[in-house]
This record gives structure tokens, C-alpha cells and sequence, in this order.
């Protein structure tokens, strides 16, 4: 297999691309304004913004394999106009200022859209909204209806999240026994690696270079290391990196003690036949999950197949996983779940399988910054919703590394300070390694518990309680 067959494997979303190419590796030293490292969405996002906004910078990528071989190149093309857990960062603000930030979030859907629109980057782009489906057990409703009580407390209305009864939503997605949801309008499903390619050919456009194959392996203080030994010498770093800033030592500051790579995994079936979907829905682009703490996200893609992730796994020690490979079992688990939302699925072949790493911080919160000690400029911790939060990020770095003050550098998740003034740090090993594995061991319980059927009461209780209180212990 070659290099670039091999890349293919790694995703569904990457095996689609008819046109994709490896770029020249870095081999000699260099000498930019802004060198980016990893060419992700964030590191993308961040470059395209950054040309757009002042030309003349000269601004530098590096990447360890190809644009779009981490999570921005394999996840399940929910682009979301929200950050992970942002009302934590909203509680404290004016109504009239948290009206503000909410405004920002929502647009970003709209603000990607016109980008994709204006630098012809097809994509698969549909703004459908996003469906919490409540379908598998009784119990799902009431969790559900609980989240939705919680959201209008923080003052969300029916413009951003409605509720809908049986039968609407019946009329948006078949899935068998599904009792009510909760729809926002504020998400759009993607194809992410042609979004992501797409992006760095409008970035090369814009004159920005991208060295594929070219890992680095320090940075900080103006300078970025490749494994090679060539240097790049620069202004400002941008370490768009994610869940992958563990595997680089030498830096201003430990990665892993502010953000973890923890896995997520997807299966696609085959295309669907016209008749099926027909029962199934999801005629607009709408993405779904079913509402439940194993954490699950769908679409329905161009082509027709169903795209189906659920959480996945944290490796001792912040470890990468590699292989993007799933087992039997994980790729078993997600089937049978996809097949218990719609029976209709009997006999479909699931024709991809993969995972890959995306980053959680100690908060389950990004956190952006800029640090001008040490010249970097960082956004990272996207806790699985990055593919949005990249965009504004990208606007948030670009901005900040020009000096310049915008409603986002205004924003309660951009750390002027560049010290994570807004973080907490995780604790050592094997803290988060046991509190990961206990959320994820009781969730499964409760779950398995709640879709049998039975009365138990009193482990219905325990589970419930044991989760959280891990959750409040890990908040
Ligand atoms: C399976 C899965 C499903 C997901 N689903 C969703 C979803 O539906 N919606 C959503 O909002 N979010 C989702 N996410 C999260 C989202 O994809 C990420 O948060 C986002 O893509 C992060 O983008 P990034 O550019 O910061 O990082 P990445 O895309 O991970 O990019 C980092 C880049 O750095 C490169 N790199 C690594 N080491 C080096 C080095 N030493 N030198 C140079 N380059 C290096 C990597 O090859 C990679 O290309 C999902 C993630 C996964 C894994």
C-alpha cells in the first residue's frame, strides 16, 4: 500500500477524495511571520483568517502527515454553532453581553458557510439543525425534558432549541418509538475532509505555504523544530494541534496537564436505498443524536449513508491512539445501537469503521489564548464539538496575533493572560485514567439497565448518583 492508499484508510471522509495529493516536505530552514503547526482546522482556520486580514504576513504550515489526517479528517461533520460547556463561561456575564456571545456562537454555521461559498469549497454543506431524539427507553424523555427545562432557565428559547412532540418528530426522522425531541437550528452537516482539503487549497491561493510530511518536534521562543533538524524561525507559533500537542515534549509548557486525547469512534454504512430513507428522513441535512450519556452523533451523508459515532476511550498516560482501526466489539456496539434507533437497517452493511483522537480539557472547555512571552498563540480543548469552534477560533487567533480588538478577542474564553488563567489542570495519572474509565464503565451500565426495561429501581438510583457525582467531581 502507498503512502497516500494508506491515508485513505483512515477515514470514510478521506477514502472519498478523488484529487488527493501529498505536498513537499520542509527541507531546509525557513523564516516566516506565523508558523502553524499541524494543518487541522484550527491551524487552517487560523491561516486562511490570517491572510485574509493582513496579506503581506507571511505565514508558514507544518504538518506531520497530510492536511486532514487528525480529527478534523475523520469526525462526524457536525459543525455546531456552540463550545463545549460555554454556559460556564456565559454565567457570569450581562444579559446583554451574554446575548452578545451566544450571537457570535450561533453564527458560525453561517460565517463557515459563506467562506465555503465564497472560495467554492464543496463540502457537502447543508444547514439543517441538529435533533436530540429521545427513542430507545422511556426514561430518555424525561432526560430530555429535564435539558430542555435546564436550557430555558439560561434563558435559550424556542429559536434555538424547540421541542417537538411524537409526531413532529416523526416528520424529521423516523427512528422507531421515538416519543419527542429537541431541535436547534444551529448546526450544519459537512463532508470534513473536503472541508478541510478545500481549505488549505483556498489558504495556498491566498499565498500561505503548507509543508506536508514534516513533523516537529519542539517550538516556542520563535522557533519551530522539525524531526528532520531544520528550523523554522517566526514571530509568532500557532501549535493547532489538539489532542496531538502531548507527542511534543519541548514546549513553553506541558500540553497534557491542560488537555487529554481521548477517542471517539464511527461507523458508515453502505448508500441507502431512496425507499429507505423515505421512513428514515433526515431530508434536510439534519444531524441527530440519541439522547443518552454514551454520547452519540449521526448524519445522514450526500451519498446517502448513515454516519454514526459514540464515545470511545482514554489511554493511560494522555496516549495517542494510531491505529484508526476499530475492534469487532466497537464497531458491533455502534451497530447495534444505530439499528435499535431504526430496525429498518437489518441486513445494511457497515463498509467503514474508524476512530481518532480529538483533545478534552480539565473543564470539558476550549480555551483560547495568546501568550507573548513565549510568542504562541493557542486553541484547543474543543471536548468532541471543534469542527465549529475552529472557525472562530481561527477568527479569535488571527486577531490576536495582529493586535487587533474584535468582538471575539472580547469573548470570556480568550485568555489575554497566555497562562490558562481560565484552565484547570488535569491531575496526574491515574486520576483521570480511573475517572474517565468510571464515567464511561457507569454510563454503559445505566444504559443497559434503562434499555432493558426493568424496574430496578434502586441500581437505576446507584448509577444515576455515581454519575453525577463524577461528573461534579470532574466539572
Ligand atoms: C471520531 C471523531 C468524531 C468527531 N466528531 C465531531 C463532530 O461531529 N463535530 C465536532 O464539532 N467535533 C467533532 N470532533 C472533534 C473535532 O474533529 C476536533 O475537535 C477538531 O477537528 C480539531 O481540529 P484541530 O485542527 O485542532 O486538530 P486536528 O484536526 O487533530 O489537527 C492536528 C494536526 O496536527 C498534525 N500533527 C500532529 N503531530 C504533529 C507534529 N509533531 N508536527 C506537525 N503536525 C502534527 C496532525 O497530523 C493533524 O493534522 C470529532 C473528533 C473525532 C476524533
Amino acid at each position: 500500500m502507498t503512502k497516500l492508499e494508506g491515508y485513505k484508510t483512515q477515514s470514510l471522509w478521506l477514502s472519498q477524495l478523488t484529487d488527493l495529493s501529498i505536498r513537499p516536505s520542509l527541507t531546509a530552514n525557513h523564516d516566516v511571520d506565523v508558523a502553524i503547526i499541524g494543518a487541522g482546522f484550527t491551524g487552517l482556520w487560523t491561516a486562511y483568517y490570517l491572510k485574509k486580514k493582513s496579506p503581506e504576513l507571511r505565514v508558514a504550515i507544518i504538518e506531520a502527515d497530510i492536511a486532514g489526517y487528525g480529527a478534523s479528517g475523520r469526525n462526524g461533520g457536525w459543525l455546531i454553532g456552540e463550545l463545549s460547556e460555554q454556559d460556564s463561561y456565559l454565567e457570569d456575564l450581562w444579559p446583554p453581553d451574554k446575548e452578545r456571545a451566544r450571537t457570535l456562537l450561533h453564527a458560525i454555521p453561517h460565517e463557515a458557510q459563506r467562506v465555503i461559498q465564497e472560495e467554492n469549497i464543496a463540502c457537502d454543506f447543508k444547514l439543517g439543525g441538529m435533533l436530540y431524539v429521545a427513542a430507545r427507553y422511556p426514561e430518555q424523555k424525561h432526560f430530555l425534558q429535564a435539558y430542555e427545562r435546564e436550557l430555558r432557565q439560561k434563558g435559550y428559547t424556542d429559536a434555538d432549541f424547540k421541542w417537538l412532540d411524537a409526531q413532529q418528530t416523526g416528520e424529521k426522522i423516523g427512528m422507531a418509538n421515538a416519543s419527542g425531541a429537541l431541535y436547534s437550528p444551529h448546526c450544519a452537516r459537512i463532508q470534513p475532509a473536503k472541508l478541510v482539503t478545500g481549505l488549505a487549497a483556498a489558504c495556498e491561493r491566498l499565498g500561505v505555504e503548507i509543508f506536508e510530511q514534516s513533523p516537529a518536534t519542539e517550538w516556542g521562543d520563535g522557533n519551530v523544530v522539525l524531526a528532520n533538524g531544520h528550523r523554522i524561525a517566526c514571530q509568532w507559533v500557532v501549535p493547532a494541534l489538539e489532542a496531538y500537542g502531548v507527542s511534543i515534549e519541548k514546549a513553553p509548557f506541558s500540553w497534557m496537564r491542560y488537555q487529554r486525547p481521548v477517542q471517539s469512534a464511527i461507523i458508515a454504512t453502505e448508500p441507502l436505498s431512496e425507499a429507505l430513507w423515505q421512513e428514515m428522513g433526515l431530508h434536510h441535512g439534519e444531524v441527530f443524536s440519541d439522547f443518552s450519556r454514551i454520547v452519540t452523533y449521526g448524519q445522514r451523508s450526500a451519498d446517502n449513508r448513515f454516519v454514526f459515532g459514540a464515545r470511545g476511550s482514554y489511554l493511560f498516560g494522555a496516549a495517542l491512539k494510531h491505529d484508526a482501526r476499530l475492534s469487532e466489539s466497537e464497531i458491533a456496539f455502534r451497530r447495534n445501537l444505530l439499528q435499535t434507533l431504526f430496525p429498518q437497517l437489518e441486513g445494511v452493511k457497515v463498509t467503514h469503521a474508524w476512530g481518532g483522537n480529538l483533545a478534552i480539557s480539565r473543564k470539558f472547555r476550549p480555551h483560547m489564548l495568546l501568550n507573548r512571552e513565549h510568542g504562541f498563540a493557542l486553541s484547543a480543548g474543543y471536548g468532541g464539538e471543534g469542527v465549529g469552534a475552529t472557525n472562530l477560533a481561527g477568527r479569535t487567533l488571527s486577531d490576536m496575533i495582529l493586535g487587533v480588538d474584535s468582538p471575539e478577542t472580547q469573548m470570556p474564553w480568550v485568555d489575554h493572560s497566555g497562562t490558562f488563567a481560565n484552565s484547570k489542570r488535569w491531575e496526574r495519572e491515574p486520576l483521570p485514567w480511573l475517572g474517565y474509565r468510571a464515567l464511561t464503565s457507569i454510563s454503559l451500565y445505566e444504559d443497559k439497565l434503562l434499555s432493558a426495561g426493568k424496574a430496578d429501581t434502586a441500581r437505576r438510583k446507584f448509577a444515576d448518583t455515581v454519575y453525577r457525582l463524577l461528573e461534579r467531581k470532574m466539572a
